[in-house]
């Protein structure tokens, strides 16, 4: 049977080393503004917790919550009033956005080095050349690279990894830190030929789909490290009517019991994403107050 990979504990130890290093910045404290256009109530609940994190580490922690008929011009307005404010180190866009709004070139508007998201060209393009040094780094696969270092260690030589998904947010930015670590890496996707097989071959296999239960057991790896990014809501009628349950991308029983390791859903690499998003503002602070990149 697999070892859990309790990301709960993994991301209590990160928040607990931001804590110590915002108490350890002096003359400034780091600051995180998230912004939020329109009514969406599951995005409003990952805001306001964002922002209560952000308290608890001690940061400045500012929201802005802008109503559903706000303009293109109105968002980019503001990103610009926070770019300019010294005391923000972190801005984070709240995405999706109401479908009159083009998300891109506001991501692209925000400063490189307050973009916490990991999502403006110059941050992915500086994980592309192997720079993991200057940039800031898509929070979920920066998390999810800190649960295989749990597992594998940092050095992954000879090992192969596999990731299923390859979308700017997650795939391309974890299959460019598992090669930056020397794992030799697969990306599949929709249109990959026989992906069972091909996740058959993974010593860490990483799931970024948004289908349900789509990894069986029979395509894990025997002792293979599984990492399992996918949040899916789906019917539960055993626990009465109308109910739903939280599952990932892979079919949790039946690749435990092969896998040597396993991330759980929930309590795997979800608590890690806003854990990375902290660590991102705290890295920022310290970046723009001349002082040496924490590391995590
Ligand atoms: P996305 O942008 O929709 O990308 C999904 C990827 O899966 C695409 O690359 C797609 O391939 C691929 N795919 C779809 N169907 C497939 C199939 N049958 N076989 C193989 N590949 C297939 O999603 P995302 O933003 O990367 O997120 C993926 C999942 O992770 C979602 O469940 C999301 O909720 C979850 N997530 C969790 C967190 C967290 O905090 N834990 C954070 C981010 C995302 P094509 O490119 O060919 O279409």
């Amino acid at each position: 049977m697999a070892d859990v990979i309790d990301g709960k504990k993994v991301a209590e130890d990160v928040v607990g080393k931001v804590k110590a290093l915002t108490t350890a910045l002096t003359g400034t404290k780091p600051g995180l503004a998230v912004v939020i256009v329109g009514e969406d109530p599951a995005s409003h609940v990952y805001v306001a917790s964002k922002s209560k994190m952000a308290k608890e580490c001690g940061f400045k922690s500012v929201q802005h919550s802008l109503p559903e008929n706000t303009t293109q011009e109105e968002l980019l307005a503001l990103v610009a009033e926070l770019n300019a404010d010294s005391t923000l180190h972190g801005i984070l866009l709240q995405l999706p956005l109401p479908k009159h709004l083009k998300s891109e070139p506001v991501l692209q508007s925000i400063l490189p080095e307050k973009d916490v998201d990991g999502l403006h060209v110059v941050n992915a393009g500086k994980l592309a050349i192997g720079d993991l040094e200057t940039g800031l780094i898509s929070c979920t696969p920066a998390g999810s690279m800190i649960l295989v270092e749990r597992v594998r260690g940092k050095d992954l030589s000879g090992l192969n990894a596999v990731v299923i998904g390859r979308s700017n947010l997650f795939g391309k930015p974890m299959g460019q830190l598992l090669l930056a670590a020397n794992a030799t890496v697969t990306m599949a996707h929709s249109r990959t030929g026989d992906l069972p097989a091909i996740c058959r071959t993974a010593d860490i296999l990483v799931a970024a789909v948004g289908r349900p239960e789509m990894v069986k057991g029979d395509w894990v790896k025997p002792g293979a490290t599984v990492i399992d990014v996918g949040i899916n809501r789906i019917p539960a009628p055993e626990k009465g009517e109308g109910k739903t349950r939280l599952v990932g991308d892979v079919a949790y029983a039946e690749a435990a019991a092969v896998a040597g390791a396993i991330t759980p859903v929930p309590g795997g690499v979800g608590p890690m994403t806003i854990a990375m998003l902290m660590a991102n503002t705290v890295i920022s602070a310290y970046l723009a107050a001349g002082l040496d990149r924490p590391s995590f």
